[in-house]
């Protein structure tokens, strides 16, 4: 095979709400190993050297995190634009065609839900293209062919000689494609983008796919993939995860001192935008940073005024959801109060209660301890409270949800 330089933008079709594999969102946002199958599929190209920029079409309601989860944010460097499609592959195939707009090359299509395909078809894919300006990748009928009436009659069985079971990618000139959209993205019954360029009269040729190019759509072609996934060495992601919160509050008079949900008796209190609780925000800082989740300022700004004097065990109820969300939970927590005064010994067993209730722990699962500054620093001289924590998070199977 010739080795040419070009490059071809890609339009990666994910808009599709098949749910036929029973589970609680479309088969391209499944997740195996901690990734969904759309991420497998765009990391092939990714990775493929003749791929420039990538395109992901998905639907109006999957938009808000999947241009979080498949952009550039999510690792893509390749992916130009996540956009929203249309009622049908053809519609949306045309949003990906508007996103494209200024490039001017070849273009490849490819199913979101055809994670196994691999670089040498994308080569033979963009090499039939140079040769043709239209090629799409296809694999030789293996099951014989009938054609039946409604009621399962037998009418004809057609020779399967020259019949090819087609897959994508599907390639072709850029400006050929955009001319068969726009002269026939409107038809009926097209299944896929080659039948618009062969109503232009413009030949399209097969290459040779993979039997291995499945979509992923039946429960087995998940268990094939999983299989496949296993064959090409894809480790498992890790089962437990750590992170580390740090926060800071000042002293002030007239406000309550509420640590762990606990209101302490003092002089002074802590000033904030919510209860300024320094210890539940340096827990919720651990377990948000296990998860890879940020930081509260960024999941409760204090420039919101819902968050004005709120509860922190509110929040760290809505910091535990998102942990479930992702299939993480808390296994334990270690932290320690920075305080010179008051004593905190006596409200620290409380304070365990408190945490581990929210996070469904056992009180021995989370560890507190309270530690003054010998006088030294704003701790030390009173201005102020510090508080650090450690979380640990493990992997939920059962709570595991998508996103
Ligand atoms: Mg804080």
């Amino acid at each position: 095979m010739k080795t040419s330089k070009i490059k071809v933008a890609v339009i990666i079709a994910a808009a599709g709400e098949g749910r036929r594999l029973g589970a609680d969102c479309p088969k391209q946002f499944i997740r195996l190993e901690g990734k969904a199958v759309l991420a497998y599929t765009l990391e092939v190209f990714e990775a493929h050297p003749q791929v420039g920029p990538v395109v992901v079409v998905v639907s109006r309601e999957a938009l808000p995190w999947a241009q979080a989860s498949f952009g550039p944010r999510g690792g893509f460097a390749k992916v130009k634009a996540v956009v929203a499609g249309g009622d049908s592959r053809q519609a949306s195939v045309a949003q990906g065609l508007e996103a494209l707009a200024d490039w001017p090359g070849m273009i490849l299509i490819h199913d979101g839900a055809r994670p196994m395909v691999s670089p040498q078809v994308i080569d033979r894919v963009i090499q039939g293209v140079q040769e043709h300006g239209a090629a799409i990748a296809a694999v030789p009928l293996a099951d014989t062919l009938k054609r039946a009436d409604a009621q399962g009659q037998v009418l004809e069985t057609p020779a399967r000689d020259h019949l090819w079971q087609i897959q994508t990618p599907q390639g072709f000139e850029g400006p050929l494609l955009r001319k068969a959209y726009a002269q026939g993205g409107q038809k009926e019954g097209i299944t896929d983008d080659a039948m618009l360029v062969e109503a232009l009269g413009h030949p399209v040729f097969l290459v040779l796919g993979e039997t291995t190019n499945q979509k992923v759509t039946y429960p087995e072609d998940l268990q094939r993939f999983q299989q496949w996934l296993r064959a090409q060495g894809v480790q498992k992601e890790p089962q437990m995860r750590i992170g580390m919160g740090y926060d800071v509050h000042r002293l002030v008079a007239d406000r309550p001192l509420i640590l762990g949900g606990i209101t302490v008796p003092w002089e002074k209190g802590l000033l904030g935008h919510s209860d300024a609780d320094v210890l539940t925000h340096a827990v919720m800082d651990a377990l948000l940073g296990a998860a890879g989740l940020g930081d509260i300022g960024r999941h409760f700004p204090d420039t919101d005024p819902q968050y004005k004097d709120i509860s922190s065990l509110e929040l760290l109820r809505q910091v535990r959801d998102k942990l479930v969300a992702k299939g993480w939970r808390c296994s334990n927590l270690d932290a320690t109060i920075m305080a010179e005064a008051p004593r905190l010994a006596p409200y620290l067993l409380a304070m365990e209660e408190e945490l581990a209730g929210i996070l469904g722990l056992d009180a021995h699962q989370v560890n507190l301890k309270a530690t003054t500054w010998e006088g030294l620093s704003f701790v030390g001289q009173g201005q102020g409270m510090a508080a650090q924590a450690v979380a640990m998070i493990i992997r939920d199977k059962d709570n595991a949800k998508e996103a």
